[in-house]
């Protein structure tokens, strides 16, 4: 009864407000090891089922090939998952499989050389670490409870985000100084399970190199950042890589004209952000595509907010 009253409810918004627009939804990590901030497996699956039941899912390419064209289904919806973590893979994956559903995931290369990005060796640091108490940029944090780590944890990587490449790694070794944790657990896809993600028509997209903030690097470390990801995914996958994600990804503070006219030069087909919104207009959009992050616990909360997200 509740289903078929979503159902009318969300239907009648489509109707009036989703002709052509494609929502896109963004992941990060989901399960329970690694990232302290992942979302719930068991949500995650929940939040399939609810797109399947209420929306018209749709692989990102297919997606914007049909929006381009004028003939997109109304209730259309895309999934994507940014970083490249091996959750993509291990629990993301077989879920996908298992509702035959696409996604498109964006993946920063230096993953592959490394097994993690920089955010979470902070977090084995801070999360893991013996010490009792840490010294990070001229401030001292308590590591004695759970709630002080993650307290912690939140303040550095806020504070770390926003530097360069090298002041970033220079904060980074502080902690590892004084942790002398120089070893962070291999969590990130390999390049046999891109390939198996590939092969098994899931997209692949480019998330720069090091999932740097664009906007704080100079013009040839940003366009570097750009192709070089480019660049080793193709080699990957052995195929041309047409989408292209801005790490952390809002306009303004993140990436600016700049930066899309670096990813149009570096030949991608479309790029993605992350300020809240829906695609409407690819002329005009195609290279800032804004995207929608479902957190929703409940049913009707986020099969409403995903449906209002249809009216703008
Ligand atoms: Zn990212």
């Amino acid at each position: 009864m509740i289903t078929l009253f979503i159902k009318a409810l969300v239907d009648s918004f489509l109707w009036c407000f989703g002709k052509n627009k494609l929502s896109i939804l963004t992941y990060h990590r989901v399960g329970g090891t690694g990232d302290a901030l992942a979302m719930d497996e068991i949500l995650f699956e929940q939040h399939l089922i609810w797109i399947k039941r209420y929306l018209r899912p749709i692989s990102l390419a297919e997606g914007l090939a049909l929006q381009a064209k004028g003939i997109l289904p109304r209730g259309s919806v895309s999934i994507t998952v940014d970083d490249g973590y091996v959750d993509s893979y291990n629990i993301i994956f077989p879920l996908l499989k298992k509702y035959e559903l696409k996604a498109t995931f964006f993946i920063s290369t230096i993953g592959f050389e490394n097994g993690y990005l920089w955010d979470e060796k902070v977090a084995f640091i801070i999360m893991k670490t013996k010490l009792t108490e840490i010294n990070f940029n001229n401030q001292k944090y308590s590591l004695l409870t759970h709630k002080e780590r993650i307290a912690c944890l939140t303040d550095c990587l806020a504070k770390i985000k926003y530097e360069t490449i090298t002041e970033r790694d220079a904060l980074i070794d502080q902690l590892v100084i004084q942790s002398q944790q120089t070893e962070t657990p291999q969590q990130f896809l390999t390049k046999e399970q891109t390939v198996h993600l590939h092969k098994s028509g899931m997209g692949i997209g480019s998330h720069t190199h090091t999932h740097p903030i664009l906007l704080k690097e100079n013009a040839s470390i940003a366009l570097d950042e750009i192709k070089q990801s480019k660049a080793i995914l193709e080699g990957i996958i052995n195929s041309p890589i047409k989408y292209f994600a801005y790490p952390n990804g809002k306009f303004g503070l993140d990436f600016d004209v700049t930066h899309i006219e670096m990813v149009k030069k570096s030949g991608f087909l479309a790029a993605l952000s992350t300020d809240k919104g829906i695609l409407k207009d690819q002329k005009t959009d195609g290279f800032q595509i804004k995207r929608f992050t479902p957190w929703d616990e409940t049913e009707l909360k986020f099969v409403l907010r995903l449906a209002l997200n249809y009216c703008q």
